[in-house]
């Protein structure tokens, strides 16, 4: 498959879900994207390096494909946006594009890729194709959004006594994948969406928009590395501490059937779970739910003082211990 070749296939895929906001997509020297009035935009980009942040050995090629759209959602999310449109640069080895398995491993990689963009209802606009200078696989996804202008929820708006709340559960993508990995077994057969946190995280882009419409966050941030990582970056932009409730914390099933300090840690340090971490004032009444995802109080915030732990995790004894930000390091750097 020359490179030609596979632009077009992917300008095919997606040019059934042509988008508002999307005036002009694949196949000019630009795309072309129309904010609607009283909006601004908002870009993340994310990297998916094979060895990295995946293995080709354990991720399916629908899981890769998945992911790699996943973390740049799961960034707007975090700052209440509406997704607009993606764009993908792609380096693809040569042994990939030169036989029939490689491309049926392309062609899977966009099809986890689209299903989770049309879930969203947002197209692959444009991107660029190169051929790897090595034998891995490397992706750059860039990710454009929209939201109200000014409104957009950002890490530095807590206050001192703002509620800690977290969507979702946490700990899943860790004990799955550990699973994963001591099992040595490839995962192309959990091709399923739900209930596989590590291999097809749900970005909570209805739940972002919903704290941002309704005004219930002062702050916000998405769980990529770790919520021990993730709250200090919280902490810091906002110049704050906080007291995580280690009997709040909502686990994930799958770190549920770990030992007790090996779910706890999965919870605390456990990476790529794109869940919400937001701060609300006390007197706020935070729904159960938010888009029907559910919402659970883990701590509070406080004034910083010096000498003092940027993070605290109180056990159910009621005993106060620092929490060190131990958040997830990719398995290649293990
Ligand atoms: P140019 O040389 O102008 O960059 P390309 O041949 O690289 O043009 O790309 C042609 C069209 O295909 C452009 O609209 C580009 O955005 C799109 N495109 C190329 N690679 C990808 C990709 N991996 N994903 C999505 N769109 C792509
Ligand atoms: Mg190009």
């Amino acid at each position: 498959m020359k490179e030609l070749a596979l632009i077009e296939q992917i300008r095919r895929d997606f040019a059934s879900s042509p988008r508002k906001a999307v005036a002009l997509g694949i196949g000019d020297d630009c795309a072309i994207l129309r904010p609607s009035p009283g909006n601004e935009v908002l870009v993340t980009t994310d990297f998916t390096l094979e060895g990295r942040h995946f293995r080709r050995d354990l991720h399916s090629p629908e899981s890769v494909g998945h992911r790699c759209l996943a973390r740049g959602l799961s960034d707007l999310a975090a700052m209440g946006a509406t997704p607009m449109a993606a764009f993908l640069s792609l380096a693809l080895p040569a042994s990939l594009m030169g036989n029939a398995r490689g491309r049926a491993w392309i062609t899977r990689f966009f099809k986890g890729l689209h299903s989770l963009a049309s879930h969203h209802h947002i197209t692959l606009a444009g991107g660029d194709t190169a051929e790897s200078p090595t034998y891995t696989i490397l992706a750059d996804i860039v990710l454009l959004g929209t939201a109200p202008t000014g409104r957009s929820l950002r890490r530095s708006g807590a206050h001192a006594g703002d509620e800690l709340y977290v969507t979702g559960s946490l700990g899943g993508a860790a004990a799955e994948l550990s699973t994963m990995m001591s099992r040595g077994i490839s995962s192309s057969r959990a091709r399923g969406m739900s209930g596989h946190p590590q291999m097809f995280p749900e970005p909570r882009i209805a739940t972002g928009l919903a704290l941002l419409k309704r005004g219930l966050a002062t702050a916000c941030i998405d769980v990529s590395d770790g919520l021990s990582t993730d709250l200090a970056h919280l902490c810091r932009a906002s110049d704050l501490v906080a007291e995580v409730e280690q009997s709040a914390l909502p686990i994930h099933p799958l770190a549920g059937k770990l030992e007790a300090e090996a779910a706890l840690k999965a919870a605390l340090h456990g990476g790529e779970d794109y869940e919400l971490l937001f701060a609300a004032p006390a007197s706020t009444r935070m729904p159960r739910r938010l888009a029907g995802v559910p919402i659970t109080r883990v701590g509070r915030f406080g004034r910083r003082r010096a000498e003092q732990p940027l993070m605290t995790l109180a056990a159910p004894d009621g005993t106060r211990a620092t929490l060190e930000p131990h958040g997830w390091e990719h398995f290649s750097s293990h």
